[in-house]
């Protein structure tokens, strides 16, 4: 509401109502719309520093609320890698035992990925470090998913060649059980019977007369017959799976190389060829190439008590 202002007149000693030219007018009111928006803007840059629009109230609670979840993810993470954890573990010490598949190493396991900046476009994100320690989690889950799977498959694939390799593996002793005498050297580290020094003794020697028949202990293919050195007259059958078995010190050897033979075959006669000072079958068993304890292999023939009695004798002990 506009006040009337007056001045007093001197001259005529009376009060004179001031009157305002238009342009005066027009100025006084711009004037004061200026000042009023002045105040209006401060006050509101004052209201927004200081209290949040509703939506920005609206989008702090999400954040916060994502954050949470976020935190929640990365712990249930961490309770699944536990569990998988616990199927790798099982996976190499008890269904790879079983069918004899090598256990698979850690450092393949856990292969991490290569390179530091997979996560690089995360880093200026605010919380960057939950968002890519929960993202590595997660890769490296799903990389060691895979390597199980893979495992799980090659499993499946030994199961369905069970039946052959129970077959082909050497599972009953080299000899009959009529004209075994007993072993007079076990699987391992012994006092050579000849030179009379310590050495690894990579088979068992087993006593029985000259010609008695040497039986092939599992199904495979000759590989190798004839001479060779120490062992005197030899076979080595190969029965697949990463088996080989070796008869040594033979009087006569009745397959040749590459012939196909069963379990149980007679395929050579002991006797004391090569370095031996009495009759008896040196028998070898090569595991992916690696010597084994033949006596471990004798399952198939012997009862739990026989087994036990015969991995006790075989250990040299
Ligand atoms: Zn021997």
């Amino acid at each position: 509401m506009a006040t009337v202002k007056y001045h007093f007149n001197k001259h005529t000693l009376s009060y004179e109502q001031i009157r305002l030219s238009i342009r005066q007018r027009v100025r006084r009111i711009l004037m004061h719309l200026i000042t009023g928006v002045g105040i209006g803007v401060v006050l509101f840059l004052i209201a927004t520093y200081f209290f949040d629009s509703p939506y920005e109230r609206q989008l702090k609670k999400e954040n916060k609320l994502l954050i949470a979840q976020y935190k929640v993810l990365s712990k249930r993470m961490d309770e699944n890698q536990k569990v998988l954890n616990d199927l790798q573990e099982r996976d190499n010490h008890l269904y790879r035992a079983i069918f004899n598949a090598d256990p698979i190493p850690e450092s393949v396991r856990r292969q991490g990925y290569g390179g530091t900046n997979r996560y690089e476009s995360l880093l200026d994100m605010p919380n960057s470090d939950l968002i890519i320690s929960t993202t590595q989690k997660l890769d490296v889950m799903s990389k060691e998913l895979y390597v199980q799977t893979n495992s799980y498959d090659e499993i499946v694939e030994l199961i369905k060649t069970k039946e052959e390799r129970m077959n082909c593996i050497p599972a009953i002793r080299p000899l009959s059980v009529k004209e075994m005498k007993g072993m007079s050297s076990g699987f391992g580290m012994r006092m050579h019977p000849l030179w009379g020094d310590m050495r690894m003794h990579t088979g068992i020697d087993l006593n029985a007369n000259a010609g008695s028949a040497i039986l092939a202990t599992g199904n495979g293919a000759v590989e190798a017959v004839g001479w060779d050195g120490g062992y005197g007259y030899r076979v080595i059958i190969d029965h697949g799976f990463g088996y080989k078995t070796l008869y040594g010190h033979c009087k006569a050897i009745l397959v040749r190389q590459g012939q196909k033979v069963k379990r149980g075959q007679k395929i050579a006669t002991v006797g004391m060829t090569g370095d031996a000072s009495g009759n008896h079958l040196h028998y070898e068993v090569r595991v992916k190439n690696k010597y084994d304890n033949p006596a471990k292999y004798f399952f198939m023939d012997l009862t739990p008590e026989e087994y036990d009695e015969m991995m006790y004798i075989s250990e040299n002990r």
